[in-house]
Parts: structure tokens; C-alpha cells; sequence
């Protein structure tokens, strides 16, 4: 496990992000001796959990980098993290406009294939538009993490348009499935949970809202 703590006291910070240090923990050796694990039941496939530290004690050589710098270096890797969710995002939402394209050309209603009706393409076209451009945004910031320059607003930004891609996506999918949709043997009400976890985690929509108003438009900070 990688543990982000605090390693300084709240009136030795010079900042919010100062006095945090990154170490490498082994669960294995930890679990009894000062950290409990407790599963949390979720309504998406991921085995998700509760972690409790009481007087864990580590070594020194489990530090990390420089010691009351891990902030920064945790951020560098949640944009790696970022970057890597949105590109399964466009994934998902590929999925679930592919998915759509099929059902509406097989599914007939009144004599008709669905997907002869506009009210049916259209918001598929819109989600197949919306994943697109969203693919770009993954793009630039990937390459912009792999040379080494700063990404944290482009990979914020790619994660935003992404997961909003694929939650749009993944409700005109369910939507051109009609009752199907439900069903679990067509798999998208499945997909639809897990895809909509994106809005809150790894970061949550608002807080990618409130980095932009901040750090790109010059907005006041709201907390
Ligand atoms: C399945 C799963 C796996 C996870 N895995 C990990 C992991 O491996 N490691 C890890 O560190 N974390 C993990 N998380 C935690 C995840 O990063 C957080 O749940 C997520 O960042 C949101 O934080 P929170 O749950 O504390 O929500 P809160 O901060 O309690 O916020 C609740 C809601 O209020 C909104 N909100 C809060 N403050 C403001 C504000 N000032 N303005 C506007 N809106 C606001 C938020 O956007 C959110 O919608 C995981 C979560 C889930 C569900």
C-alpha cells in the first residue's frame, strides 16, 4: 500500500499541502499490528474497503522520496491516474455506442428498425461526437504527461469529458434497450453502475469544476 500521512504537526505546516510524506506499506505485515481492513459492500465490481491505522509503526526505509514532500509527489502520480481512468472511459463509452449501434439495428418496432428513427440516432451521434472530442483531451494530456510537462488542469479536464462521455453514452444505450436495458444478461445495467463511479472518484466532478474556476480562470478560492 502506498500511504499518504502526515508527518508534521498542523502549526509546523508553512501550507495546506506542506508536512505530508509518501510511504510503501506492507499490508501483509501490518494487518493485526495496527492497520484493520474492513470491506465495504458497493453496488460496482470493486473491491473497495475501510482502513483503520492505530499505532502503526514502520520503518524508516519505507519513506518514499523526500520526507514532508509527498504531496507533490502524489499529485504527479493522481494525473498519471487520472489520465488512465479517462482513457477507460472513452473505452466504456465506446462499449456502450457500439452496443447501442447493434441493438437499434436489429430491435424492430412496428414494422421498423429502431435506428430508422432520428429520435433514436441522434443521441447516439451526439455520444459518438462527445466521445471523440473527448479522446483528444485524453490524448493531449497523456502526451503532455509522457514529455514530462506540467498536465494537472489537461489531465483534470480529461477526466471530466471523459467521464461525462461515457455516463451519457452508457444512458442512451440503456435507453435505445428499452425494458432490455434492465435485463442482465445484456450487461449494461452492470456497465451503467460502474461507469457512473467516475463522476465522483478518483476525483469528483465539482472538485475538477473548482480546480478550473481557480488555477485556469483566476477565480476566487471557495475552500
Ligand atoms: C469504489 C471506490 C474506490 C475508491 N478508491 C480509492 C483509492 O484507491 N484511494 C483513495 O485514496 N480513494 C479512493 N476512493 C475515494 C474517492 O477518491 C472519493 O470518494 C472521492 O474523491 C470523493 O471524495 P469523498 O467520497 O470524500 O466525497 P466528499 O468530499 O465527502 O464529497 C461529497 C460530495 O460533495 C461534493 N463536494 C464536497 N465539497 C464540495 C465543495 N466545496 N464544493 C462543491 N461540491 C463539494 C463532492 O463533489 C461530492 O459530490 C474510492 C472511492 C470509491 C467509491
Amino acid at each position: 500500500m502506498i500511504l499518504l500521512a502526515k508527518t508534521k504537526s498542523k502549526n509546523e505546516r508553512n501550507s495546506k499541502s506542506d508536512g505530508l510524506s509518501l510511504f510503501l506499506i506492507d499490508i501483509r505485515e501490518s494487518l493485526g499490528s495496527g492497520m484493520t481492513i474492513r470491506p465495504i459492500e458497493t453496488m460496482i465490481n470493486h473491491s473497495t474497503t475501510e482502513v483503520f491505522f492505530d499505532n502503526l509503526e514502520i520503518s524508516h526505509d519505507s519513506l518514499i522520496g523526500k520526507e514532508n514532500e509527498g504531496f507533490k509527489q502524489v499529485l504527479n502520480s493522481m494525473n498519471a491516474e487520472r489520465i488512465l481512468i479517462a482513457a477507460e472511459c472513452i473505452g466504456d463509452s465506446n462499449w456502450f455506442i457500439q452496443k447501442a449501434v447493434d441493438y437499434a439495428k436489429d430491435r424492430k418496432v412496428f414494422n421498423k428498425r429502431i435506428g430508422e428513427n432520428q429520435g433514436i440516432q441522434f443521441p447516439i451521434s451526439r455520444c459518438y461526437a462527445d466521445t471523440e472530442a473527448a479522446k483528444l483531451a485524453v490524448y493531449n494530456a497523456a502526451a503532455r504527461y509522457d514529455a514530462g510537462k506540467a498536465c494537472g488542469t489537461e489531465a483534470n479536464i480529461a477526466k471530466l469529458l471523459a467521464a461525462d462521455a461515457s455516463w451519457n453514452s452508457a444512458n442512451a444505450c440503456l435507453q435505445t434497450h428499452g425494458g432490455f436495458g434492465f435485463a442482465k444478461e445484456y450487461h449494461i445495467e452492470r456497465k451503467f453502475r460502474e461507469t457512473r463511479l467516475y463522476q465522483v472518484a478518483p476525483i469528483s466532478t465539482n472538485f475538477i469544476l473548482s480546480h478550473i474556476a481557480e488555477h485556469k480562470l483566476g477565480l476566487p478560492r471557495s475552500f
